[in-house]
């Protein structure tokens, strides 16, 4: 079965990259989409990630970072010729729904790149203290306004929310253009779910459908969080169908490349 981590960062560690590919070919995953998120997140940046993209054409789909309120529209059309089919959306200076940010989302959806929006409580990294950074800008509900004004336009949810699943999980239901994936640190807050199980929040019949596979985990933790996933999708008895749409269909359709 193909796979697709549909979110994954380049950490600023040497020979990230080169280490990353390696895990990729041993555990069986075809592609990743990459994103740097730059020094606040101990990652390298979107040029990094661009050669990235130019040494492995057929292993790298590029996700650009941008954070809202810095980042601007011609940036996205820029990104788009160099290759990139997706944003990273992370730490905004207002909410995600602040009308000043709808120029960002305009631009993505001519451009058809899905976004990745960082949903939850945010790790405090490096340096960010000062930066004024509220995970309430963040919650999966600010992504609600943007999926309405724009139906064309796919939106992806990290974590679940990581802490909001319940709204997370309402968003995917309750609009077509709404994924979630349910990436994270392996004994983080798929941990606290996975002892509640995830059904509480994924109720009806089909709510896999609406979930991609990504990691969002340094390289050597990749391969936990692939074996966890094929355990949790035995767990709820996901079909054969629905497996494929999570690891590699919905990503592939979301990005126009199915
Ligand atoms: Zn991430």
């Amino acid at each position: 079965m193909q796979i697709i981590d549909a979110h994954a960062h380049l950490y600023d560690v040497p020979n990230y990259l080169r280490n990353l590919i390696q895990t990729m070919d041993e555990f069986g995953i075809n592609k990743c989409c990459l994103s740097g998120l730059g020094k606040i997140f101990n990652c390298k940046t979107n040029e990094d990630v661009r050669k990235a993209l130019k040494n492995y054409p057929k292993r790298i789909i590029g996700s650009y970072f941008i954070r809202p309120g810095r980042s601007n529209p011609n940036e996205i059309e820029e990104a788009h010729n160099q290759g990139f089919k997706m944003l990273k959306i992370s730490i905004p200076t207002k909410a995600y729904n602040n009308r000043s940010f709808f120029p960002l989302w305009k631009q993505a959806e001519k451009l058809q790149m899905p976004m990745l929006f960082h949903t939850g409580i945010v790790t405090i990294f490096q340096n960010g203290q000062k930066e004024n950074i509220s995970s309430w800008n963040m919650h999966p509900m600010r992504l609600e306004p943007i999926a309405n004004a724009f139906p064309n336009l796919n939106l992806i949810i990290a974590h679940l929310g990581v802490h909001w699943n319940e709204d997370a999980a309402e968003l995917i239901r309750m609009r077509p253009n709404i994924y979630s994936d349910i990436t994270g640190e392996p004994d983080g807050w798929r941990m606290r779910a996975d002892n509640i199980g995830m059904k509480k929040w994924l109720w009806w019949e089909g709510a896999f459908k609406k979930l991609l596979f990504g990691t969002d985990v340094f390289y050597s933790k990749i391969p936990l969080i692939l074996k966890q996933d094929k355990i949790r999708l035995d767990n709820y008895n996901i079909d054969e169908n629905t497996r494929k749409l999570y690891f590699s269909k919905n990503i592939l359709k979301l990005l126009e490349m199915d």
